[in-house]
Order: C-alpha cells, then sequence, then structure tokens
C-alpha cells in the first residue's frame, strides 16, 4: 500500500520493479482480484477513453448552447497546417476539448479523474499511443502510473473542485497525464514524480468558477491548457531536470491553497468567472 508518490517510488526500487507495478499490485490487494484482472479492468478504462474519442459528435450542442462544435473547428483548423503548435500539440488539444464538449453535452466519458477534468488524460494519451507507436498494453500501465498520482491526490490532498478548486481538478489530470506521458517515453520513476509536480505546480491555485454551475465555460478549453501542461512538464521531466519541490510536497501545497480559497471559486459560482457580466447576461 502506498500513500505518497515517495512510497511507490522507495516500494518499486525495494521490489526492483516500475512504478505502475507498485500500482497495481495495491489495486488487486484492495479489490481482492488478480494482478491479471486488475490489468484487464485498466484496460477497459483505456478502451472506453479510446470510444469516447471516437464517438465525438460535432452537431451536437449543450443544452445551454454554451458547449459544442470547437472541437470540429479546431479539427478543421488543425487540417489546414496552421496550428503553429504542430501535429503532436495540435491533435492532442483537438482530442482534450471534443472530449469536454462531449461530456457537456452528455455523451459517455470515463471521469479520470473527473467529468471537468475528462479530456486531459485521454488527449495525452491517445496521441501518444498513436505518434510514438507504442502498444495498447503500454497505455494501460501508463493509466496505472496516472493512477497512482491520482491516488496519493485524493488522499493527500483533493480531486474535486469543491473542495479544492479547479486546481484539484485540472491540475490533477494534468499531473496524471504528465507522469503517464514521462513513463511511456521511458521515464523512470523519479521522472515521473517531477513531471507530476512540474504540471501541478503550474496549476495551483486555480479557480473553481464555473459559468451558470455548468461544466462547460471554462472547463471544456481548461482540459486544453491542462493537456499541453502535460505535454510540456513531461518534456522538463524527461530533459532530467529536476522539480525544486518533491511532488509530494507539491500536492501538500495544494491541499492547504484549497483549504484557503475563498468557497466563492470554489464550484459554487458566486465568484469568477461565473459572476462576470458576460457570464450573468448568458444564464438569464
Ligand atoms: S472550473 Fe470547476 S467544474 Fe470546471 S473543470 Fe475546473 S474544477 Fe471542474
Amino acid at each position: 500500500m502506498y500513500h505518497l508518490i515517495s512510497d511507490i517510488i522507495r516500494q518499486s526500487e525495494e521490489n526492483e520493479c516500475v512504478f505502475w507495478e507498485i500500482v497495481q499490485q495495491a489495486d488487486a490487494d484492495e479489490r481482492g482480484v488478480s494482478k491479471e484482472e486488475s490489468f484487464e479492468t485498466m484496460r477497459k478504462m483505456y478502451q472506453a477513453m479510446r470510444e469516447a474519442d471516437e464517438h465525438y459528435d460535432p452537431k451536437v450542442r449543450s443544452a445551454s448552447g454554451m458547449a459544442g462544435g470547437a472541437g470540429q473547428l479546431l479539427h478543421e483548423y488543425n487540417e489546414t497546417g496552421e496550428n503553429i503548435c504542430g501535429d503532436f500539440v495540435g491533435k492532442v488539444m483537438e482530442k482534450a476539448i471534443k472530449m469536454g464538449e462531449s461530456n457537456a453535452c452528455m455523451h459517455r466519458i470515463v471521469a479520470a479523474p473527473t467529468a471537468g477534468s475528462c479530456g486531459v488524460i485521454p488527449a495525452v494519451f491517445l496521441v501518444a499511443e498513436e505518434m510514438l507507436h507504442l502498444s495498447e498494453d503500454q497505455m494501460v500501465e501508463a493509466m496505472y502510473v496516472s493512477a497512482g498520482i491520482g491516488s496519493v491526490i485524493a488522499e493527500n490532498a483533493s480531486l474535486a473542485g469543491a473542495s479544492g478548486g479547479c486546481q484539484a481538478e485540472i491540475g490533477s489530470a494534468s499531473a496524471m497525464a504528465a507522469g503517464g506521458l514521462a513513463y511511456l517515453q521511458g521515464g523512470d520513476a523519479g521522472q515521473i514524480a517531477d513531471a507530476a509536480a512540474f504540471a501541478l505546480k503550474n496549476m495551483l491555485g486555480l479557480a473553481c468558477d464555473p459559468v451558470g454551475g455548468l461544466v462547460e465555460v471554462p472547463c471544456i478549453k481548461r482540459n486544453v491548457a491542462g493537456a499541453v501542461n502535460a505535454l510540456t512538464s513531461a518534456q522538463l521531466a524527461m530533459a532530467g531536470i529536476k522539480s525544486a519541490i518533491p511532488a509530494d510536497e507539491v500536492i501538500d501545497a495544494m491541499r492547504r491553497i484549497g483549504n484557503e480559497m475563498p468557497s466563492n471559486i470554489k464550484e459554487t459560482s458566486l465568484g469568477g468567472l461565473a459572476t462576470s457580466p458576460t457570464a450573468q447576461k448568458r444564464i438569464v
């Protein structure tokens, strides 16, 4: 069992195994299943992410009318070759926004770690699988890496915007995706932890201020920010750059910041963007 990122790193060293295997073993122990059964359950989660991405509907709009169609616009823009972010990042942006829209439009998504942040991990992972020519088994392994990071955040801070602000949702998703991507690029446990720490540090203090109380504005586009932040954070770690603050201390800081945030920017829609003049006009 583990409670901290440093526990996972230490246990992987003691047991001469890799980061994801510690998370898999803990899941198997906790649920009373074999490691193989645990792996197949995780595989189904990843496959559900892929299916959700494939079933994006460019024509559907949310009940409020605020969400839908942006993923298609980004797709068309990417097709022109004018997105200066390049093919990899352009595709990640597109998948992140599509998944966020699918959630707002009540389509099936995988809430990992939450529905509001559901676009971050699949955007990074599905594009990495395609562009880096990875196997599905490798993707499932990366899902365990993400799950381990998410579990530690859930235990020591929060994954809910209502208690920790958006840093807890998009921030956590970004950290989970960054760690997973570092693993997929051959990163060791220390690099996984550093990637997660970089991603989370960049998201500290982010307000949860959904317009009209709907997980649409700014949530959908924040998935793009979280996904691209995960990409750059993983690259920092893979370059050998170390986080000045260890991942566990970043998570601890996130909890303290969340506790100190006023309630009007913790999913109550009583502050931030939710009370901007334009937001007020859109929801009456
Ligand atoms: S703004 Fe709030 S509801 Fe929207 S994604 Fe962030 S935490 Fe979730």
